[in-house]
């Protein structure tokens, strides 16, 4: 079963309004009454959080969609949201007292998790499927992680892991292992509500891999609702994008299940989406429905068009991840469930410069192919 923070949110109402908030330092920080930090103890942050919500005029224009945003997580840390998630749990980490932290990765979490322990004096071990793209093992380098390749996906990783975590004693930053990286990532949800005046969007567009933020969006949501800070009423349609050839929560959702079996065989281009079983699954899943949501699987080959689009209209780097979120608007537009009307918040969860192979002229799946499709 994961772990969750839970505080005294009665206790919080009394003593903070969303008033307060107005000059704060401009980092996920500034939440930190509902942070797991204690009076007195600092953070371990490098800046993250607090990421431009821009709205997307022209790609708007061109999709007939006014109110469109792109909550744009490329500016973190390590070019992704992850920095929110490592920069919680290294902290709490570093305030218990832990000196070798431990992660299994897809890439990012990886990047984020060795530059913080850099920044708290910690040792980082990293372990991370064998054909992950080079820059995600450099990087890891660059901030003095020790790097374990592990034939086979996260899954596999997380086992070698796990056996050596139990036997040396070292602290696993697993997500979902440990309570700490959802209240990073729940910061987002935060955001969503403050930069957006306290009306939260009809829909939020998420690429979902492990989960945590699409759990942690949904756990802020319940605290602000608590808070008095939003409307209860209007909470958003939470959207889970993943990748067709790894979308073990989209099949779920499809077929009615509580929880997703694991996907056999995952490959994608977006390896933050390459998670063929989470264990939060059911939290995910959980938030779709109560959400009145939607989960939507995007071929590899429509999610570098989707980059290029963040990218020749809007001046955002996209991960690919980042691309299937835009991808996956386009779907739930032509079904009909997003219209001109509505307020939608796409996320682009990290950057593009560690993927730039996809962009690669020739690519079979990639972008020469799929940008002569007919229309955007
Ligand atoms: C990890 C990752 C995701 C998936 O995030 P979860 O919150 O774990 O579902 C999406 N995009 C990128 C770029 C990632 O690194």
């Amino acid at each position: 079963m994961p772990l969750v923070a839970r505080y005294d949110i009665d206790a919080a109402k009394k003593s903070w309004s969303r008033e307060s908030l107005v000059g704060r330092e401009s980092t996920m920080w500034r939440y930190r009454e509902l942070m797991p930090l204690f009076d007195g103890e600092q953070p371990v942050s490098l800046g993250e959080g607090w990421t431009p919500m821009l709205h997307a005029e022209r790609l708007g224009r061109e999709l007939g969609l006014p109110h469109l945003y792109v909550k744009d997580e490329s500016p973190n840390p390590t070019n992704s949201f992850k920095a929110r998630g490592l920069s919680a749990a290294v902290t709490r980490a570093a305030h218990l007292g832990a000196t070798v932290l431990s992660i299994p990765t897809a890439g990012n979490a990886g990047n984020a998790m060795s530059a913080y322990a850099a920044k708290a004096g910690l040792t980082a071990k990293v372990f991370m499927p064998r054909d992950v793209k080079k820059p995600f093992i450099r990087e890891c380098e660059l901030y003095g992680a020790d790097v374990t390749l592990v034939d086979g996906l996260i899954t596999d990783a997380g086992k070698m892991a796990a056996e050596l975590n139990a036997r040396h004693g070292w602290y696993d930053v697993s997500t979902l292992k440990e309570p700490y990286r959802i209240e990073g990532k729940k910061t987002m949800g935060y955001e969503i509500a403050e930069q957006m005046q306290w009306t939260l969007p009809d829909w939020i567009i998420y690429p979902t891999g492990g989960g945590t933020g699409m759990v942690g969006m949904w756990k802020a949501f319940d605290e602000m609702s608590a808070l008095g800070w939003i409307d209860p009423k209007k909470r958003p349609h939470m959207v889970t994008v993943q990748a067709a050839n790894c979308a073990p929560i989209v099949r779920a959702f499809d077929e009615g299940t509580e929880k997703a079996r694991p996907w056999e065989g995952a490959t994608t281009i977006a390896d933050g989406l390459r998670v063929p079983r989470a264990i939060g699954d059911f939290l995910v899943l959980r938030a779709v429905r109560e959400s009145g949501g939607a989960a939507v699987a995007v071929n590899d080959a429509d999610m570098v068009p989707g980059m290029k689009d963040l990218g020749r209209f809007e001046g955002i780097s996209a991960a690919p991840e980042g691309g299937a979120a835009l991808h996956a608007l386009r779907v739930l537009q032509q079904q009909g469930r997003i219209t001109a009307k509505d307020r939608v918040v796409v996320f682009n969860t990290g950057g593009a410069l560690k993927y730039l192979d996809v962009l690669e002229p020739g690519l079979k799946s990639g972008p020469t192919q799929a940008a002569r499709r007919p229309g955007l």
